[in-house]
């Protein structure tokens, strides 16, 4: 069995005081959440500040992007080593912000990927189609793509040892959620072509679905045999939502 994973991608948004107030709802209702792992990825800033205030929980702490290289020259930004360095366990790669906002190319999520990796961090990979890709019906070609960049590079070995969040970009912070037979359908797609080429990695893998997941629609797309968590948004901003989402996928 999978084990579920809730994280919390809080993007570019808070300051210390608000981020230890939201952090402490988060722990205050942490009793409640008897399954799935919750997680949260602060901006860089606040990882240090934040991994002190989860010392001692079991709630997982990730950031919300890494370097592609490991370390030297390379003005503004931020290196894998440095993440685990400070307590980080998971970190986002390709978020559609990062592909669509800055450019970043399949090629380039991919090397990230290999550098958290090599870190020893989990990466968290972000998939997803834009709304004129799913209107052509070309929704799995471009989901294959974004997967298969990283597998030719790592491996399918390597996905093993990571979490995919899929994510369609038409649902990400626009109160647009995919149905959960929409979002089933893709997770069974990456499932299945994983399991092509490695049946083990298909089936350990825990695949989560981003966009738009909130207290109201969360645990009709967890009950989905192929959705595996969620990566949130918006709804993880909220303690009182976040939490709700994570006993959502209570057994
Ligand atoms: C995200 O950005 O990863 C995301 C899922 O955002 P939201 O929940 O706000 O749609």
């Amino acid at each position: 069995m999978r084990q579920p994973l809730v994280a919390g991608n809080w993007k570019m948004n808070g300051s210390s005081d608000s981020i230890g107030a939201l952090l402490d709802g988060i722990k205050a209702g942490m009793g409640g959440i008897h399954t799935a792992e919750m997680a949260v990825c602060p901006p860089f800033v606040y990882l240090p500040q934040v991994a002190a205030q989860l010392a001692g929980t079991a709630i997982g702490l990730g950031a919300q992007d890494v370097s592609d290289r490991e370390s030297g020259a390379f003005t503004g930004e931020v290196a894998a080593n440095m993440l685990t360095d400070i307590g980080c366990k998971y970190v986002i790669v390709g978020h559609s912000e990062r592909r669509s906002l800055y450019g970043e190319s399949d090629d380039f999520t991919a090397a990230k990927f290999a550098a958290a990796r090599k870190a020893g961090l989990v990466p968290i990979l972000c998939v997803g189609e834009l709304l004129e890709e799913r209107e052509q019906g070309i929704t799995e070609q471009v989901v294959a793509r974004q997967l298969d960049a990283v597998i030719a590079l790592e491996g399918v070995g390597a996905v093993g040892g990571a979490v995919i969040a899929y994510e369609p970009v038409w649902a990400i912070g626009t109160g647009k959620t995919a149905t959960p037979e929409q979002a089933q359908e893709v997770h069974a797609f990456i499932r299945g072509r994983l399991a092509a080429l490695d049946a083990a990695v298909a089936e350990r893998v825990q695949i989560l679905y981003g966009g738009s997941m909130n207290p109201g629609n969360a645990a009709q797309l967890l009950a989905m045999p192929d959705i595996d968590g969620g990566l949130i948004g918006g709804a993880s901003l909220k303690p009182a939502d976040f939490l709700a989402i994570g006993m959502a996928a209570n057994t």
